[in-house]
């Protein structure tokens, strides 16, 4: 299932989260951000809570959130 990204924002904006620039340690870039899922949605299955929750979302640029994913 594809989860719209906007709605995934807007409830990061809602929580005070700064969803224009990429929360890794060390990144300081502000373009291309997406909003990254902590634990995957793959493993939806897997979790007792809600994998859309604000928790589990980090605003990440694009080559952060591919580094993630390929470690
Ligand atoms: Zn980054």
């Amino acid at each position: 299932m594809k989860v719209d990204t906007r709605s995934l924002r807007q409830a990061l904006i809602i929580e005070g989260i700064n969803v224009s620039k990429c929360f890794l340690n060390g990144c300081k870039k502000q373009d291309n951000i997406e909003i990254h899922h902590i634990v995957p949605q793959k493993a939806k299955q897997l979790v007792r809570f809600n994998i859309n929750d604000t928790n589990n979302l980090i605003p990440l640029c694009k080559n952060s959130s591919q580094y993630c994913r390929e470690n």
